[in-house]
């Protein structure tokens, strides 16, 4: 599959690494479908610097939790553009407290949009994407998911949740041409990432065998790659973009 005029759902794109993304395929000729929740503005914006750069796109709002949401965002994809060659499970948030402290929202809200909305996102493209026997899905995981973070369990289990869900659909899917894999970032400058306190950034970063902290576009080259048909042997993995963190 070439990059070039195919077609991409990147969740969570309006800001931080899925806006990234979504630049990052629109660039390589992919027309991008910019998901977001609740920020228009942010999304809007991001489809411009698409535009911008002479790509193509649409914005389309739902939050990936929701059944009826993940399925508008499929049918408003076919309309659009009549096929969905990659699908990039962005889309996250994050509810950190201690275990003791932690309430069972902020369990189920973490659970519900990094882990369930993967599974409603996977399973709403898969149909297309069996019948077409072709299709790339990429699933942002996390290095808290690998190592587990004092703070985290929920986003923890969820990121984690991901990389057996990963392994199981690339499972499925290998015999039908559909390639499904995972990335796993390390600490990444974004919103999600803004209200640590200084103190917990320089940890954080002393923490980081190549001393720098990784911006979106760390993680958007390497899924512009895997998604790529240069990729086209690999499946079933999660690959550590985190300035080597986790090793
Ligand atoms: P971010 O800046 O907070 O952006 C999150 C994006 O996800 C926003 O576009 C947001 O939409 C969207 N979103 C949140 N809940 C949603 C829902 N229910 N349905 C649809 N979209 C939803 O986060 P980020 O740092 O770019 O993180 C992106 C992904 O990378 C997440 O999965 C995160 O867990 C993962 N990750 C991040 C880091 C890091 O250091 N930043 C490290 C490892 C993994 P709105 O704009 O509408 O709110």
């Amino acid at each position: 599959m070439m990059l070039k005029d195919s077609v991409a759902i990147v969740t969570g794109s309006g800001r931080g690494i899925g806006r990234a993304i979504a630049l990052e395929l629109a660039a390589a000729g992919v027309k991008v479908v910019v998901n977001y929740a609740g920020r228009s503005d942010k999304a809007e914006e991001t489809l411009e610097l698409i535009r911008g750069a002479g790509g193509e796109g649409v914005v389309v709002q739902a939050d990936v939790s929701q059944q009826t949401d993940v399925d508008r965002l499929v049918r408003t994809t076919l309309e659009q553009f009549g096929r969905i060659d990659i699908l990039v499970n962005n889309a996250g948030i994050t509810r950190d407290t201690l275990l003791l402290r932690m309430k069972e929202d902020d369990w189920d809200a973490v659970m519900a949009t990094n882990l369930k909305g993967v599974f409603l996102c996977t399973k709403a493209v898969s149909k297309g994407m069996l019948k077409q026997r072709s299709g790339v899905i990429v699933n942002i995981s996390s290095v808290v998911g690998l190592s587990g973070n004092a703070g985290q369990a929920n986003y923890a289990a969820a990121k984690a949740g991901i990389i057996g869900f990963t392994k199981s659909i690339a499972k499925e899917f290998a015999s039908r041409g559909i390639r499904v894999n995972a990335v796993a970032p390390g600490y990444i400058s974004t919103d999600m990432t803004g209200t640590l306190s200084e103190g917990t950034q320089n940890d954080i970063l002393r923490a980081i065998p190549l001393g720098r902290i990784g911006n979106p576009d760390d993680i958007a080259k390497v899924v512009r790659f895997l998604v790529s048909p240069e990729a086209s042997y690999i499946t079933g993995q999660t690959l550590s973009v985190d300035g080597g963190m986790e090793m």
